[in-house]
């Protein structure tokens, strides 16, 4: 390439990093990810290093943020707002730390501190007080002016109005991170993309009594000006914040070395979607102030610190197809078929759409490029569709009205609680008449909760679906094992295995005998509760006359909508059937009832650590049999912790703590009058 022509290619890379600057710092509507944005930011930095000659007062290396709103006052801050740096990686921090102590002269072995806080994505805000006093509250804006936005901040109750501490500074600038939780900003979806653009949308409303109706939050973490600070580093000024009345992040941490840092960030992404406000990575500041001041700013960032960025959960993609799949409950969910795309590291190639509703709501069509996201553990989904790009050729998408398995009508049902019809639609055939609705029971009856039968996996369960070898719960305990040692991927072992964990399951509990019949609104707590209303299978069988429904309603934890669907399922003939197939098959325990009695009546337990010779259900049948209960966490209401070998020492502290009796094993089973 030329020199004109690199020239032009910057100049439109700047041009087009103007536009989204204006439209996420100004707009609060950001026209793309922050993944398109970071990966523009970054050729732009690259060609800057690459060509000398590249150069511009508008460049990403030089400014910070979007020049103030004409709607507002301009104030100049004290002491400018910076952007940070970013690093994606452990080479990124090596590099970090590696130039620091360059700078500063030392060698590898000095220990660097940082003080380490989780990135909040929200909008910074610069807080100015006077004697204690909250007098102005500015924007970042492009770093050098902010905006004035002291009637908005004032609306904030994480803001002190007033500070009457002897310890805080005469005049301070304190600085933090405004933002949305993301539970409080599920009632303002329609109006916003995300929890940041709501955030910096609504601090920055003309009129303030619009931004008091947002239920905005301020966590503190750094100062600008300052007069009277006596403070020497990071992590002492974030608690003093604290005693000073304000929030700080409970996740700041004070940590040497990279190995370390690492590890907290490893941990914290981990859990990421378990906090209640998005962050988007972990700031590392050099915790001693002295060395902060050594090092100074680059032109528009601190050298002393560094944001630790997450990997990018959304990426934006075409959706090729909808389709639907149908659940074990007969719920119709579509699912969208994208053009596999890289999202933070995991090919994502398929997105939940939820529901008919879902797909309504946001105009989802057939060939729109959508933004997914993927969150945690949670099933990729897509967030919006981009309507300005949309070809106008691209038809609304029809939901189904007929099931696509088997033809049956769809329904959303009237929900009786919420007064209206239900986002789900769902197949309306009963038993096992729809194909996709009978594999999903059958996958439900093999389960691990159900009859856990080791090796009969999802995969398998299609398999022999496929191959015709079963249709129905009784042909699992049926199957022509010769048939099934030729197949491919089968040979005597296997078959011998499956055999052997097929026939072990014969003999089973009641309870899991009826959680494993999929009856919709049975789940497990359910089963346990009819296995013990109906104490043996003969009587749950011989079950449907009217006295038994009127009497199961008074049963605690059965309501109206259990009752119906125990209804539907046994006035079903094919259901019927099976229980009679199941019964000539199956050793089904009777329900253990519990004596009122027994010797551990009205005592809770918890187990910690191994116990030898006896598992841990049969301790808690133990327990159960004898009219006791068993419990899973320590409270003060616990009786008696039973401690094996190596117990979780966290659990022993807090059993002490609460006095709690601490029984061994030979302890308990006395109380048994067992011996052990
Ligand atoms: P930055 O996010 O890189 O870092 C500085 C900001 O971090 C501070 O201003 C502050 O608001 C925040 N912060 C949170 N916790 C902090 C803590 N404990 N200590 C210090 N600061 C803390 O800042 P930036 O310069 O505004 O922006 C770039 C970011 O914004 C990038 O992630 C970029 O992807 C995104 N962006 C996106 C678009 C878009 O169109 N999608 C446009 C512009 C910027």
């Amino acid at each position: 390439m030329n020199k004109k022509k690199i020239e032009s290619e910057y100049k439109k890379k700047i041009k087009l990093i103007i536009k989204y600057n204006k439209n996420y710092y100004d707009v609060s509507n950001p026209l793309v990810t922050d993944k398109v944005y970071d990966d523009l930011k970054k050729s732009i930095l690259n060609l800057e290093i690459k060509y000398f000659f590249l150069n511009s007062e508008n460049s990403p290396s030089k400014t910070v943020g979007f020049k103030p709103s004409k709607n507002f006052k301009k104030i100049a801050h004290r002491v400018p707002m910076l952007s940070l740096s970013n690093a994606f990686g452990k080479e990124d921090l090596i590099n970090f730390e590696k130039k620091i102590l360059n700078f500063l002269s030392k060698n590898r072995k000095f220990n660097l501190s940082y003080s380490t806080e989780p990135k909040i994505d929200g909008i910074s805000a610069s807080l100015m007080y006077k004697n204690g006093e909250f007098k102005t509250g500015l924007s970042r804006g492009d770093g050098k002016e902010g905006e004035d936005i002291t009637a908005n901040l004032a609306t904030i109750k994480d803001i002190p109005k007033k500070i009457d501490l002897k310890d805080f500074p005469e005049e301070i600038d304190i600085r933090g991170e405004v933002f949305i939780q993301n539970s409080d900003f599920e009632n303002l979806k329609e109006k916003f993309a995300n929890p940041r653009n709501a955030a910096s949308g609504s601090l920055r409303q003309k009129n303030p009594n619009d931004t008091k109706k947002i239920p905005l939050k301020f966590i503190a973490y750094t100062f600008g000006y300052e007069k009277g600070l006596k403070i020497r580093n990071q992590i002492d000024f974030l608690r003093k914040l604290n005693d000073w009345g304000f929030k700080t992040n409970p996740l700041n941490k004070l940590i040497t070395g990279v190995e370390n840092l690492l590890t907290n960030y490893n941990k914290i992404e981990k859990n990421r979607t378990k906090i209640d406000f998005d962050i988007d990575g972990i700031v590392y500041k050099i915790n001693d102030f002295d060395l902060q001041k050594r090092l100074g700013n680059v032109a528009n960032a601190p050298r002393w610190a560094i944001a630790h960025k997450f990997a990018s959960n959304k990426a934006i993609s075409k959706i090729l197809n909808i389709e639907i799949q149908i659940g074990r409950t007969g719920a119709l969910t579509p699912v969208a078929k994208i053009k596999p795309v890289n999202i933070g590291g995991v090919i994502v190639s398929n997105a939940t759409l939820h529901n008919e509703d879902e797909i309504e709501r946001k105009d989802i069509r057939i060939g729109d490029l959508a933004t997914i996201e993927r969150a945690g553990d949670v099933i990729p989904h897509i967030l919006s569709v981009d309507k300005v790009k949309r070809d106008n050729k691209l038809l609304k998408f029809i939901f189904p009205k007929i099931c696509p398995s088997c033809g049956s009508k769809t329904i959303k049902e009237f929900n009786n609680i919420t007064k209206r019809e239900d986002a789900v639609r769902r197949c309306t055939s009963e038993g096992y008449d729809c194909e996709k609705i009978s594999i999903e029971k059958l996958k439900h009856f093999v389960s691990k909760d159900a009859f856990n039968i080791d090796g009969f996996g999802k995969k398998i369960v299609e398999n022999f679906w496929k191959l015709n070898l079963i249709r129905l719960p009784q042909d699992i305990f049926k199957l022509d094992f010769k048939k099934i040692e030729k197949l491919e991927g089968w040979g005597k072992q296997s078959m011998e295995n499956l055999k052997y964990s097929i026939n072990q399951r014969k003999n089973i509990s009641l309870e899991r005998l009826i959680y494993s019949l999929g009856i919709r609104h049975i789940g497990l707590e359910n089963a346990k509760i009819l296995s013990k209303y109906f104490k043996s299978f003969s009587k749950f069988i011989s079950f449907s006359n009217e006295a038994i429904l009127d009497d199961i309603l008074n049963i605690d934890g059965i309501g109206g909508t259990q009752l119906k669907s125990i209804k539907n399922f046994f006035d079903n003939k094919v259901n019927l059937n099976i229980l009679k197939e199941l019964q000539k098959i199956l050793k089904v325990k009777d329900a253990i009832i519990n004596n009122k009695n027994g010797l551990l009546n009205e005592k809770t337990f918890m187990v910690t650590g191994k116990l030898s010779g006896i598992s841990r259900a049969e301790v808690k049948s133990l327990i159960e049999v004898n009219s006791g209960t068993s419990v899973s966490t320590v409270t003060k209401k616990l009786n008696y912790l039973i401690v094996g070998e190596k117990p979780t020492k966290k659990k022993v502290d807090k059993a002490k703590e609460f006095k709690i009796t601490i029984l061994n094993q030979s302890q308990f089973l006395k109380m048994l009058n067992v011996s052990s």
